[in-house]
């Protein structure tokens, strides 16, 4: 077995565990490795072990890793889970399968242009600012049922679902309790939500899609 193995089955019981435990089917949940900083070779022994969708938060870090390993395995997914500018729309719609932070009108109609151009749509995630922090991407919680009725209505792009990144020093089950709320009143099926320290909770609140990175890869540099 390979190291990445080991920590890849015990991240997989962990999520079937906590979906058991929450009436939910583990198959309904899908782990996004989250290969940030990490070089292609960690990614090939993952996806040896059987995984296949992963999560990078850089276009430029992604378009050096991924196009080799997209080519020899077709079915890996890839995921943007980090910010986006304008200037890489077309790199990130050309690259990814999934774009997890959109978060603003202008990333919206960047997308939804280079969607038309290169005729390819991956699937997108609305980002949540769900602690309404300053710093922090992602739309405020009174301003996301506006936001996904233009981003489907005026954009037409594929929106799927919401993602959030809860604050650092507040407990996360609230946040992800306010996603979930959010994305089924929106008809959103998709809810992004859960790293390395809160996946399991995430999964009890209604995660489909959790984002875990050094709980499978160590820690980073
Ligand atoms: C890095 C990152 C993760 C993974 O974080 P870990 O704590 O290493 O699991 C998840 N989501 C986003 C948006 C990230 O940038």
């Amino acid at each position: 077995m390979n190291p990445g193995a080991d920590r890849l089955a015990e991240v997989r019981q962990r999520i079937a565990d906590a979906a058991r435990g929450a009436g939910r089917d583990p198959a309904d949940i899908t782990l996004v490795a989250v290969s940030k900083t990490h070089g292609a070779d960690r990614v090939r022994e993952m996806l040896e072990a059987g995984q296949r969708v992963f999560g990078e938060n850089r276009v430029q870090e992604a378009q050096e890793k991924f196009p080799d390993l997209k080519s020899a395995y077709p079915d890996l997914e890839l995921h943007l889970i980090g910010p986006l500018q304008t200037n890489k729309a077309r790199d990130a719609v050309a690259l990814f399968d999934v774009i997890q932070s959109v978060d603003r009108d202008r990333i919206a109609a960047a997308l939804a242009k280079e969607m038309v151009h290169l005729g390819r749509r991956p699937a997108c995630y609305i980002q949540v600012n769900t602690g309404e922090e300053p710093q922090k991407a992602g739309v405020a919680p009174a301003d996301i049922d506006a936001f996904v009725a233009t981003c489907r209505d005026t954009h037409k792009l594929p929106i799927v679902g919401l993602m959030c990144i809860p604050p650092v020093d507040e407990e996360p089950a609230l946040h992800f309790a306010l996603l979930t709320k959010i994305a089924a009143r929106n008809g959103l099926s998709r809810v992004s939500m859960g790293m390395s320290a809160d996946y399991e909770t995430a999964v009890r609140l209604g995660a489909t899609h959790v984002r875990v990175g050094s709980a499978l890869f160590g820690a980073r540099a």
